[in-house]
């Protein structure tokens, strides 16, 4: 029953109830092995602001912790 419930999507909450954002900083504009901008060097990024997203369940999370001790 549940799964042939039929379930209308009339939209989303929008930028303000979002919980990931995708886009940002492409990731061919960073260097992979350490993460620093090819623009700017001696900046490095991490995390959200990078153009890389995952669907909910702990994925972005763990990228932006992952990314961030990357370069610590
Ligand atoms: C409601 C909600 C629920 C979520 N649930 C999940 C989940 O269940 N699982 C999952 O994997 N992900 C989840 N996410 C996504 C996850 O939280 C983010 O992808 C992750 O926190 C991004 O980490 P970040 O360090 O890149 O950015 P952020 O955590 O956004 O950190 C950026 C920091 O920079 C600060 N900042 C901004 N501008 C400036 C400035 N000019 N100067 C100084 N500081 C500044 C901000 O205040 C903030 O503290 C959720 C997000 C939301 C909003």
């Amino acid at each position: 029953m549940l799964v042939h419930t039929p379930i209308t999507i009339s939209g989303t909450t929008g930028y303000t109830g979002a919980f990931v954002t995708c886009g940002g900083v492409r990731l061919k504009d960073v260097r992979p092995e350490t993460l620093e901008g090819k623009a700017q060097p001696g900046l490095y990024l991490c995390g959200e602001v990078l153009d890389l997203d995952g669907p909910c369940g702990g994925f972005n999370l763990q990228w932006a912790f992952a990314s961030g001790y990357w370069q610590a």
